[in-house]
């Protein structure tokens, strides 16, 4: 059941420069279309490309989004006129005051909070949603851990598309009333996000819907390549030494690494050698746990995390973000739901950047990886803040408040000692 409800056949152009989907297990390809499942051993899709010759030129000149990249993307040559949210060319923060409390040399912090829907995932549903546009799908769906179903119903609010999201009940209300909003329909499923995925794919097979993380995921999976395309562009065309990166269900680490590699393959970058680091936390670890055990299969857990938008127990791409940190070099650990909140803080007081709890999770880990010594201090290294604090304020309320409440008087102000 891999060619699931295409409505209408695929028209030249629709896809770029993409020419088919190829399965990651066996390499067998396949048409472009609504699959993600090979027919021969049921490993997952992934979209090939035959890139023509690209200059930096040529993309510098392109729009300030991930629409820039459009020629290395499963997107039609137009795509930057088609209605959207056009994410993407968010900040790479020189971190000058991180990197002196953490004794790093160089340290950049890319914040994809300044997204429109203020998360990464405003990438993956641009290039997931124009798919869906080009094969005809007029409802588009997801299943989601709080941040995906704000960048679906938000974009597809905008592209004129019915959306219809479901997430784990229990999600924070500043993911929830976030998403509500945009008017489409969001289901709340009494389970964890591992009972939404069942659920979504069971309503995929039988729905003629685009459900842009199950029968899109190969063009979903591709918009996370931006990120590693704009670190190396910010840093002016080069690739930086080391990059620590939050695993959820593991795509956006796997694709940073692919958008690194094919930056070299296409000659953009001199293709020097890099380490990605992988970043959990401990109430929701299966990767880290594989990566620490020395296991190929991660075994899915049951998540226990206030790192909500990280909660997959069952991560689709988790052996290939372990492939990928094995072979770069890199590592993946966790960290306690309190350090995550330390390093929610640290962010905050040392570079004026509020992260969500995923951003939290990371600067925790780069900061544990470099006690242990696994993350260098003298190599270039860029941590990706995926989301923004205001969503997550549950997270920090317990720890963080006025300084002083005071009456309205210079006398009160004087007493408090504020001064
Ligand atoms: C979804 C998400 C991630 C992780 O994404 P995966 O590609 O599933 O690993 C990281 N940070 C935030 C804020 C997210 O919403
Ligand atoms: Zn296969």
């Amino acid at each position: 059941m891999t060619l699931l409800n295409a409505p209408t056949p695929t028209l030249a152009g629709a896809f770029g420069n993409a020419v088919a989907l190829s399965c990651r297990e066996c390499g067998t390809r396949f048409e472009l279309g609504a699959a993600y499942a090979c027919e021969e051993c049921f490993g997952p899709l992934e979209v090939v490309y035959d890139v023509p010759r690209l200059t930096r030129e040529h993309i510098e000149s392109g729009p300030q989004s991930i629409w820039r990249y459009r020629d290395l993307l499963p997107v039609p040559a137009d795509v930057a006129a088609h209605p959207g949210l056009h994410p993407g060319w968010t900040k790479l923060v020189k971190a000058d005051n991180l990197a002196r409390e953490l004794g790093v040399k160089s340290l950049w912090v890319k914040d994809d909070s300044g997204n429109p829907t203020h998360s990464f995932k405003d990438r993956v549903v641009g290039v997931a949603l124009s798919a869906a546009r080009q094969l005809g799908f007029t409802t588009v769906g997801c299943a989601s851990t709080g941040n995906l179903a704000n960048a679906v119903a938000a974009a597809a609010a905008r592209a004129g598309l019915r959306s219809v999201v479901f997430v784990p009940s229990n999600l924070e209300a500043g993911k929830t009333i976030t998403t509500a909003v945009y008017g489409g329909t969001l289901v709340a499923v009494e389970g964890n996000y591992d009972d939404v995925n069942r659920l979504c794919s069971e309503v995929a097979g039988d729905q003629p819907w685009g459900f842009v993380n199950i029968n899109l995921r190969p063009y979903y999976a591709e918009g996370s390549k931006t990120v590693g395309y704009e670190v190396a562009e910010q840093l002016g065309w080069h690739l930086p030494e080391q990059v620590v990166a939050p695993v959820a269900s593991g795509s956006l680490l796997t694709k940073v690494d692919k958008g690194f590699t094919e930056l070299g393959k296409a000659g953009l970058v001199e293709a020097t050698p890099y380490k990605v680091f992988g970043a959990q936390a401990t109430g929701c670890s299966p990767v880290a746990q594989a990566f620490r055990a020395g296991a190929d299969i991660v075994k899915p857990v049951r998540p226990d995390t206030i790192a909500k938008s990280l909660a997959i127990g069952n991560p689709a791409d988790g052996p290939y973000a372990l492939d990928v940190v094995r072979r770069t070099g890199g590592a993946i650990a966790d960290v306690s739901d309190d350090e995550v909140v330390e390093g929610i803080r640290l962010l905050a007081r040392t570079e004026g950047i509020f992260a969500e709890t995923a951003g939290g999770v990371t600067v925790a880990v780069a900061k544990k990886l470099l006690a242990e010594g696994l993350l260098d201090p003298d190599a270039e290294t860029v941590l990706l803040n995926t989301g923004d604090g205001l969503k997550t304020l549950d997270a920090v309320a317990p720890v963080v408040g006025p300084t002083a409440t005071i009456a309205p008087s210079y006398d009160a102000f004087q007493k408090a000692g504020l001064a």
